[in-house]
């Protein structure tokens, strides 16, 4: 008798209209090595860590042995890429299943860098080693920053290697996520033309993800306004924590309200709102200070697949999907000043705050001040010491803010309290990150790797200044360019 694994899975997914997927099965590979394994995440998931962090749990994460209540398959969906519309599909993911959690939760579990599916078109369904270690160490940190995200559950390397620019090591990883749906699935079956389709995706997403409004009088525009919402507090969270995504593609914006896909994503260390690190995004379209506007516009084409389900008449369903869409600004700002406030420690409103905000923003856009640092100096109110605030208009700020601190009607502790939860300490530095990749990949050397995700799953505790991990690049550290999880 073999162990019990604790995997549940029930395959919602597969029940929908076929048109929606492919079943496929994932290729087998030659040496299936467990390389990380997230044993706090199989725990949550109901998974016997022990009896799969292990050989059991390379065969079972790399695809070599079936799950058990497993149906695999590739989902469809469509997706604006920097613009415009292709037809996409998962050409190298692989839903395994959906895995009913201890907790009462359902979690898609997918093989990454699978094998090659009816959507693969010219590619061969695989994935590196440097890229999967890298969405690992991501999203996990995002989780630990509070940041809504996919989850990473292991990385095999498949003992094959992969044909890049160079033969790279091949690796598979498994995401966990509340669904794969997105709205570029949403595009597909609008662009199917096909009613029905379109209207069981409204009733599948309500379910699994907005329960709430199950019974709306307008389905499909409670579905985008509650997808809207969702949208606006994660870009929200991007905002404060300096992360860029770098591919805000349709396809890559979950109907869940979590970041997925990590690709040439990274965090900044200078506050500079123009930065781009992907190396494809040429004209800065997804640029630190452009993503609210580009959710906006993706929301837009999300809205555009919903029109049908909205009103009969075209123009009662335009009218209403814009005058929603349009509340996207406003809504977006309160929310994010109401996040820029817990990061300087404001309780209450006061007519200053606008300003207050704006002006330090300038100020570190300016004087290229660390994004993290920054905020993490501020904590305590001492006029930080570093060289960088030593000049007139910092000092000047950091007067103002005391007087504003003074009116919270709160003590002084409950603002550092606030900011400690807001300003991490720790970010996922794109040197150290690399640094680490490079080590796994090129020497087989875990440590630094393990060493950083360490450190990232307790990002706001203290630590002291000289921390290697609080360091913002030195020079010739830096890394300007991301490549596309490749
Ligand atoms: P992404 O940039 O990861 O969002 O991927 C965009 C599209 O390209 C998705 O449809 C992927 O499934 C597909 N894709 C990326 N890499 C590969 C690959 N090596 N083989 C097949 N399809 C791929
Ligand atoms: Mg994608």
């Amino acid at each position: 008798m073999t162990r019990p694994l604790g995997f549940q899975f029930d395959n919602s997914y597969s029940r929908l209209p076929d048109d929606l997927f492919s079943r496929c099965q994932p290729q087998p590979v030659k040496s299936p090595e467990l390389v990380l394994f997230n044993r706090e995440l199989a725990g949550e998931l109901g998974l016997d860590a022990d009896a799969l962090d292990n050989a059991t749990g390379a065969e079972l994460f790399s695809g070599n042995t079936p799950i058990e209540g497993s149906e695999p398959l590739a989902q469809a969906y469509a997706g604006h890429q920097f613009g415009h519309l292709t037809m996409l599909g998962d050409g190298r993911a692989i839903l395994l299943g959906e895995q009913l959690t201890p907790d009462g939760q359902r979690r898609d579990i997918q093989l990454k860098g699978g094998g090659r599916t009816v959507f693969s078109r010219g590619g061969d369904g695989r994935a590196a080693l440097g890229p999967m270690l890298r969405e690992y160490i991501i999203s996990e940190a995002m989780h630990a920053l509070g940041v809504p995200t996919t989850r990473a559950l292991a990385v095999v390397a498949t003992g094959e290697p992969v044909d890049r620019e160079t033969a790279l090591p091949g690796a598979i990883l498994t995401r966990v996520a509340a669904s794969h749906l997105r709205v570029g699935t949403f595009q597909y079956a609008a662009g199917r033309q096909n009613r029905a389709l379109l209207e069981a995706l409204v009733d599948y997403t309500l379910d699994r993800h907005y329960p709430d409004h199950k019974n709306s009088d307008n389905k499909a525009l409670a579905l985008f306004e509650a997808v809207m919402d969702r949208q606006i507090d994660l870009i929200v969270h991007w905002m404060r924590v300096g992360f860029v995504h770098g591919v805000m593609n349709t396809d890559n914006v979950a109907l869940s309200g979590d970041t997925i896909d990590y690709g040439p994503c990274a965090f900044m260390d200078r506050f500079d709102t123009d930065t781009v690190f992907s190396s494809i995004d040429h004209q800065g379209r997804y640029a630190y200070g452009n993503q609210p506007t580009i959710t906006q516009w993706n929301l837009g084409r999300f809205a555009e697949t919903l029109l049908v389900l909205i009103d009969d008449d075209v123009d009662t369903a335009v009218e209403k999907a814009t005058t929603l869409l349009k509340s996207f600004t406003d809504r977006y700002r309160e929310k994010w000043q109401a996040m820029m406030k817990k990061k300087l420690g404001l309780f209450g409103d006061d007519p200053v705050d606008d300003k207050l905000i704006a002006d330090l923003l300038d100020w570190m856009q300016k004087h290229h001040a660390d994004h993290t640092n920054t905020f993490r100096d501020l904590i305590g109110g001492e006029l930080p010491s570093a060289k960088v605030y030593k000049n007139e208009d910092f000092i000047n700020w950091h007067q103002r803010w005391q007087v504003r601190l003074n009116r919270n009607r709160k003590p002084a502790t409950s603002s550092w309290c606030l900011m400690r939860n807001h300003n991490p300490a720790v970010i996922p530095r794109n040197h150290l990150v690399e640094q680490a990749l490079t080590a796994a990949t090129e020497q087989h050397d875990l440590a630094p790797t393990r060493a950083l995700l360490g450190a990232l799953a307790t990002p706001y505790e203290d630590r002291d200044g000289e921390d290697p991990y609080r360091q913002p690049p030195a020079p010739g550290e830096q890394v300007y360019q991301t490549f596309c999880g490749t």
